[in-house]
């Protein structure tokens, strides 16, 4: 695989400042230097960033790149998400992840969750193959998942209502990925499956991300960041050699691009796709 053209993607949380937003363009300036296929932008547990999504899709379009909104039903019914989705139809918007999402916190209801694949089949419903949908992947099981094949299954099961690739949690085991799409190769999914890349900045946001995420981070990398945590740059020096072997290793076993978790920052990113030659 020529590593020039290995699909880049970008994911950016949406800023809930005037300043935020600004800091955000930057951002969008300098990692679109890299030429990715797309920035995407999250969206808030129950619906919660609707609008600060919505703005910051916009802005990053109004800067002539392609971006994907995420989106999920949360607690807004279908007339709200037709309206969304109608809103990035015309607003020329390909791009959706779409996702079940998480209760925000302090709602225990976990029966008011869409299924991502129901959210798929309702898009595909009301607007055709207008939208490329995206969906979630987890090489270390999605933690509500009854098990592994059945998460698997489930994700077949996205791919059958209609997504057209997916995207993973972030993971700093490459085996894991690599049992993953075996795995699914034997259940029949046949779609691109892009593995997440986190950026290793900050060991205590790191840790604790995780820990709400199910993302395993290994014993011997707990270890090193631990002994770390009071060095930002040895810490930094050392995030950087740890991610790049994982990405060497995932475009080894044939992974089809990476989708960065920028956490809004330019550099990280930028010294992780130089060190890996891949712009
Ligand atoms: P689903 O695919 O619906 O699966 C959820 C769980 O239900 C899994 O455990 C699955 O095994 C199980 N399941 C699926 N179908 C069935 C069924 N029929 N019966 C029983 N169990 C079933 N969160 C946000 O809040 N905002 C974001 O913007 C966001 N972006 C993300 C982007 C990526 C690339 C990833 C990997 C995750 C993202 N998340 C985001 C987190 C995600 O919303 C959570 O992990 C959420 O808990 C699951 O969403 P999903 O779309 O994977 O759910």
């Amino acid at each position: 695989m020529n590593r020039q053209s290995l699909r880049l993607s970008f994911e950016f949380f949406p800023p809930k400042t005037a300043e935020g937003q600004e800091k955000l363009m930057h951002t969008v300036d300098a990692l679109g230097t890299l030429a990715p296929e797309f920035f995407s932008v999250t969206y808030g547990a129950g619906g919660s960033t609707r609008s600060n999504t919505r703005d910051a899709v916009l802005a990053i379009r109004d800067k002539g790149h392609a971006v994907a909104p995420h989106l999920s039903f949360g607690n807004d019914d279908q007339d709200t998400l037709l309206a969304l989705l109608q809103e990035y139809r015309d607003a020329g918007i390909r791009r959706i992840v779409a996702l079940r999402g998480d209760l925000p916190s302090g709602m225990a209801d976990s029966s008011r969750l869409v299924y991502a694949r129901d959210l798929v089949a309702f898009i595909r419903q009301h607007f055709g193959e207008h939208f490329h949908l995206e969906v979630a992947a987890y090489p270390e099981i999605h933690p509500d998942a009854p098990g592994y094949l059945a998460d698997v299954r489930f994700l077949k099961g996205k791919f059958d209502a209609g997504a057209n690739s997916g995207i993973t949690q972030y993971f700093y085991n490459a085996e894991a990925y690599a049992q993953f799409i075996e795995t699914c190769a034997k259940e029949g999914i046949t779609q691109p499956i892009v593995p997440g890349i986190m950026p290793i900045t900050n060991a205590a946001n790191l840790m604790r991300f995780s820990d709400n995420c199910g993302a395993d981070i290994p014993r011997w990398l707990r270890y090193r960041l631990q002994d770390l945590k009071d060095d930002p740059e040895a810490l930094k020096a050392y995030g950087v050699e740890v991610v790049t072997r994982l990405c060497e290793r995932l475009i080894e076993l044939g992974a089809p691009g990476l989708h960065f978790y920028t956490m809004n920052q330019a550099e990280p990113t930028t010294t992780l796709v130089k060190a890996l030659g891949l712009r």
